[in-house]
Formats: C-alpha cells, structure tokens, sequence
C-alpha cells in the first residue's frame, strides 16, 4: 500500500516519509484521531515503508518485503485489531512476548496496536513496563480515538500525530474531482458521511440508491407537513419494509429537518438538500422552530429504539406523532 491511498492527512504523511527517510525513527507512536480518517492504514503503509528492502520514503510496492506486508503475512509485522470491549493483559503478553524475539528477516519489528484505548489498566502496566525500555528493533505503534484515555506515561513516551476529519467542501471537491458527482450529489453525500470520505463513496456505490429513498422518505414527510392523513399503520409499515435503511432514513429526515432549520434562520449557505429548496421553503413555512429543532432527539431515539428491538410500533406511532406536531404553531 502507498500514501495516496489515504485520502487528506497530508502533513501527516510528509511527516512520516521524512521519519522513514532519515531513518531516525522512535521506538512508540502514537495515531490518534476519529474514526474513519485513515489511522490503520496509515500505520500499515508507515510499517510496510521501514522494513522495505528499497528504504525510499514509502513503500517500493515490489519487494519481497512490501509483497508480504501486503498480503498481511509478514512476520516482522504485527496486529493487534481484536473486536472486543477491551484488550486483556494475555492479549498484551502476546504481543510482548513478539517483541523479545529477534526480527525474521528485517532489522526491524512493527507492532500496530488498533484501539489501544481499550487497554485494562493490568495490560496497559504491563505493556509500559516494554515501553520504557524497548529492545532497539522495536516500533510500536498505538492507534485511538482520544489520547486523553490512555496512560500519560504510556503517551508521554510517543510521538504524537492527530489525525483530523477532513471537512464538509473539501469531501464536496473530492466527489466532484474524482468520482464523478454533480455538485447537488456531492453536497448531499458530504451530508450524509460525517466528515468521513469513505462513507460518502460507499453510499455513492451502494447497491440501493441513497437518492431514490431520500425521494420516498420526503413524500411521507411532505404529507405530514400537509396536514395530510397519513396513518400510523402506513407509517409502521414503510418502516418495517426498509428495515435494513433505517439508519439511512433517520439521517434523511434529520437533515431534512436541520435543512428546514436553516431555512427558517437564514442560513441557507447550509442547506445540503440544495435541489430540493423549494420544498424546504414550504416545510420552513409550515414549521414551528421549536418543535422543529425537538425533533432531532425524537429521531436519535427512534433509531436507538428501532435498532434495541424494543416496541418498534410504538417507536414508529411516537415519531409519526411528534413529526406531525412539527407542523403546528
Ligand atoms: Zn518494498
């Protein structure tokens, strides 16, 4: 794997390429930022770069070296990426005892800690105790989502590097420059993918068209915002059948709202359902602010309810109630 992979992060990577260049390279690291933005890949690409036998600034791609790292099998490079609520000390020992044995065939030895935040206070001890004095063929490297939750004396020996969410125009550019959106596609698919890009390609390529059950969920908030009959078994109805969505629709709905929020106050610039803005001028019309602006918790809820399994109908009869209560006032 190479850089350009990532998308954003530039000063991160010239930053890494230089430590890979000069080869003045630290024994702990530290990837820390949100979800999303890159931080295993990185610290893959960061690995696979050191141990590659062409020792350029970023992985030659070629060697024998760069062929293992990329098919996950190189054995001086090692994961620690468990699916659990929190890694153990044994999880910990296992890696510790890598760390004392002599590297395969590199000079050198990677170990990538994914969510090393979930690290019990037995296993992050015991894992200082290397970290204070590793052997010199050791890198570590520890990604989390908040510094804050790890040991200081864990973090006071890293080198720190935070990764950022890459903003709202900026995701807008990309889908526009290299994956073919329209602008309007762009801006509606930047909503949808919380400051992060891959969400918003994987909606682009979505088996289901993100667009066309936008459409839908919009033709049943329009006919509760026109007073129209809509009822609860329709509603429960729609619901249920898209299941799979739910997620989706919520998030239609709920910047539906905020679009109808912005609307109302004036901040248009905001709008990501820029190609619908003659129906959010009708709904902002139609909407009391207040309500308007509840709604948004109703909605969170109703997705936590959904996803809980408990009383769906009722989840869906007290939503249905609170959108029609939108309109009033
Ligand atoms: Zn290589």
């Amino acid at each position: 794997m190479q850089y350009s992979l990532i998308i954003g992060q530039d000063s991160i990577k010239k930053h890494l390429k230089q430590i890979a260049k000069s080869k003045q390279i630290s024994h702990g690291y530290i990837f820390e930022g949100p979800k999303g933005t890159g931080k295993f890949d990185m610290a893959k690409i960061f690995g696979q770069s050191i141990l590659c036998r062409n020792q350029g600034p970023e992985p030659c791609e070629i060697c024998s070296s760069c062929i293992k790292a990329n098919s996950g099998n190189h054995p001086d490079m090692q994961y620690l990426d468990l699916d659990e609520d929190s890694i153990k000390r044994q999880d910990i020992d296992g890696i510790l005892n890598k760390i004392y044995t002599k590297p395969y065939e590199s000079n050198r030895k990677i170990f990538i800690i994914n969510e090393s935040h979930k690290m019990t206070v037995q296993a992050a001890n015991a894992f200082l105790k290397t970290l204070e004095e590793p052997p010199a063929d050791t890198i570590i490297i520890l990604i989390t989502t908040n510094i804050n939750l790890l040991l200081p004396t864990i973090a006071s020996r890293c080198q720190h590097f935070r990764f950022e969410e890459i903003s709202f125009n900026e995701i807008v550019r990309i889908l526009v420059r290299d994956y073919n959106s329209t602008e309007s596609e762009a801006r509606l698919l930047a909503g949808y993918s919380k400051g992060i890009l891959q969400r918003a390609i994987n909606i682009k390529h979505k088996t289901f068209d993100l667009l066309a059950l936008r459409d839908q969920v919009l033709e049943i908030v329009d006919g509760l915002m026109d007073g129209g009959r809509f009822t609860a078994f329709r509603f429960e109805k729609y619901f249920d059948q898209n299941k799979a969505h739910t997620e989706e629709i919520i998030e239609i709905m709920m910047i539906w709202f905020r679009d109808v929020l912005f609307y109302k106050t004036d901040l248009k610039e905001n709008i990501i359902n820029i190609d619908k803005l003659e129906l959010v001028a009708k709904h902002s019309k139609k909407a009391n602010s207040i309500k308007c602006s509840e709604i948004f918790g109703h909605l969170q809820m109703t997705y936590e309810d959904i996803n809980n399994n408990s009383n769906f109908k009722y989840a869906i009869d007290h939503l249905l109630f609170e959108i029609q209560e939108v309109r009033h006032g």
